[in-house]
């Protein structure tokens, strides 16, 4: 791979190569010119998280959550808020469950909700519980610098 980044567009899918010179910051898509970065959470299905999985080179913290979940629902404001300090750096994706049952049971998700965070493919760390969004930041950071 060059040293540009490769990133999957939250809107259509599209898989973006951005040249290491571009701010990913102000990347758009370059199908459907929606922003790469808009400071929220992606949702995404089983595909479009397979997607991400396989085609983005940035590192992914996934919000494995459902709508019956109070803590999940008492964690989601505090994911979206950790999205405006972690992007570019790293994208964040909510993957409702219920869903998403074969990914759940593929990545082993007991409990929710849970964090991944990957890489490439690889877990770098997951951890279960509501968090708020400066312990997501931490966390986050702390499982990027292993
Ligand atoms: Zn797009």
């Amino acid at each position: 791979m060059s040293n540009g980044l490769q990133i999957v567009c939250g809107h259509c899918g599209q898989i973006n190569r951005l040249p290491a010179d571009r701010a990913p910051a102000q990347g758009k898509c370059g199908k459907c010119h929606t922003p790469l970065f808009s400071g929220h959470p992606i949702e995404v299905d089983q595909a479009a998280f397979e997607r991400h999985v396989a085609h983005s080179s940035l590192p992914l913290l996934v919000d494995v959550w459902a709508p019956w979940c109070g803590p999940c629902r008492a964690m989601a404001p505090m994911f979206a808020r950790a999205a405006q300090e972690l992007e570019p750096r790293v994208q964040l994706l909510k993957l409702n469950s219920d869903e998403a049952p074969e990914v759940s049971a593929r990545l082993g998700i007991s409990g929710i909700p849970t964090m991944l965070l990957l890489q490439q493919g690889r877990e770098l760390a997951r951890i279960s519980g509501a968090m708020d969004s400066q312990r997501i930041v931490a966390w986050t950071l702390s499982g990027l610098r292993q």
